[in-house]
């Protein structure tokens, strides 16, 4: 067989400049600490996101929220605005420390995004964001909207008709086409989501059910984006939400700091010096995880320190920054398969603005294989009655794998905070629940068998 070339080098060089991709490769479970995480007022030098335009996109979504209260029933309760709770799961905690034999003394925190509103899962941040944004510089171009408006006015018909003359166009693995899709939809315009191989049936069919065009393809996501840019760039009057370069995506999703600024003090928890915060992100492409770690970083700065988890079978962003190639590179072009349950995180390769914006503020990456995901997933439900789905379990394991590799240094004074970042679920259909639960389960028992 010939030797594999990545980027005009041999595998083998690879291996050897970075020792960990053998395990990597082999599909095993890795923690990865990013020997580039520099100081936030080092790492900013490089960085042209400013703390300005995450505030607008706040300000934005305040500007909408009259409006999403108005479409969405269920964000009636919180006014428009659509955030998601940040609960304390101890039982879970008490459960991880007895499994895997360490001591968790600090706080461990759920936040909920699975129950964010609309889309049910992260992507109600950023892409909601995204084409709210679109539509009001449509609609103000045309004279039709002022940011002194209420903008509950734009659910009136007339609004309906001008929008239903522009398109907007996504390539998902499933719940950024659901976000996408949903709003898009409601707002007026015609849209298309090219969905990869990876999307479950449920979202297809939801989608549908909603009007949206679904378009299928037998590839991976790469490829989904990519048919997806090409036919919308022939449009002049279509917008494509591109998920591997959005600086809107990034900055709706990065609002969510803020938010949980405010979550933090209303429960008392302290983030400072002597009170760390570790925040544990499930990753696809980047885009949310990026966003959420980068709004933490504007507000917490050296007291944050932020982790991506991939699927061991995708671990993108991982082999990305660590080889500093970012999206130069795919994971099959290390003869990883991409092939994952984890359908939010089943990227081949990752966002290269992402991982360049990230390079100096993430203190790392770990992987988890898909086994775990479902047992996880059961146990939440057993302990916390609390439903997930497999992708937004990737964060769970943080605090072990971390413990277990000595990087908390202040583990056992009871003054760091964890949180698992929960980034998907409560769209999942009770009898596609039903099975990874019971997928959970089975797993479990198999375990306690093989001991
Ligand atoms: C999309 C998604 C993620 C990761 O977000 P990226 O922007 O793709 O990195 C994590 N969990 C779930 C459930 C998702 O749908």
């Amino acid at each position: 067989m010939e030797p594999s070339i990545v980027q005009g080098e041999k595998l083998d060089i690879w291996q050897q400049r970075f020792p960990l991709l053998n395990k990597i490769m082999a599909t095993e479970e890795v923690l990865w600490i990013n020997p580039k995480n520099k100081s936030y007022d080092e790492a900013m030098k490089k960085i042209h996101i400013t703390e300005e335009e995450v505030m607008e996109a706040e300000a934005r979504l305040y500007r909408f929220a009259p409006y999403l209260a108005k479409v969405f029933p269920e964000t009636i309760k919180s006014k428009g605005i659509i955030e998601s709770p940040l609960v304390e799961i101890s039982n879970m905690k008490k459960y991880m420390e007895k499994s895997c034999n360490i001591n968790i003394t600090d706080k461990l925190l759920l936040k909920c995004d699975d129950q964010l509103p609309i889309a049910g899962s992260i992507k109600a941040r950023g892409g909601i964001y995204e084409v709210l944004k679109h539509a009001e510089a449509l609609a103000t171009e045309s004279k039709l909207l002022t940011k002194q408006d209420d903008y509950s006015i734009l659910a009136s018909e007339r609004y309906k008709v001008f929008f239903s003359d522009y398109s907007i166009a996504v390539g998902s693995t499933g719940n950024l086409g659901l976000s996408i899709g949903i709003i898009s939809a409601k707002i007026g315009f015609k849209v298309t989501v090219h969905m990869s191989a990876d999307a479950k049936q449920w979202k297809k069919d939801l989608l549908r059910s909603k009007g949206v065009k679904v378009v299928e393809y037998t590839s991976d996501y790469s490829k989904a984006v990519e048919e997806g840019r090409k036919q919308s760039e022939k449009d002049l009057k279509t917008h494509f939400i591109d998920d591997e370069n959005s600086k809107n995506l990034f900055l709706g999703y990065a609002v969510a700091a803020y938010r949980l600024k405010k979550q933090l003090e209303e429960m008392k928890i302290k983030v400072d010096e002597n009170h760390p915060l570790y925040v544990y992100l499930p990753c696809g492409v980047g885009g949310g995880p990026g966003g959420v770690a980068f709004g933490l970083k504007l507000l917490y700065r050296d007291d944050v320190h932020c982790y991506f988890a991939e699927p061991t079978h995708s671990p993108c962003m991982l082999i990305g920054m660590m080889t500093g190639l970012h999206n130069k590179i795919s994971v099959q072009d290390f003869g990883i398969d991409n092939i994952t349950e984890a359908d939010g995180l089943a990227v081949g390769r990752a966002s290269g603005f992402v991982g360049k914006t990230l390079e100096e503020l993430l203190s790392g990456v770990f992987t988890v294989e898909d086994d775990k995901l479902y047992i996880l997933l059961k146990k939440l439900v057993d302990l916390e009655n609390i439903h997930l789905e497999p992708s937004a379990l990737a964060g769970m394991q943080g605090p072990v794998v971390l413990a277990k590799n000595h990087r908390i240094e202040d583990f056992h004074n009871k003054n760091a905070t964890h949180i698992v970042w929960a980034t998907g679920g409560s769209l999942v259909p009770e009898e596609v629940m039903k099975n990874y639960y019971e997928k959970g389960a089975y797993l479990l028992q198999k375990r306690v068998t093989d001991r």
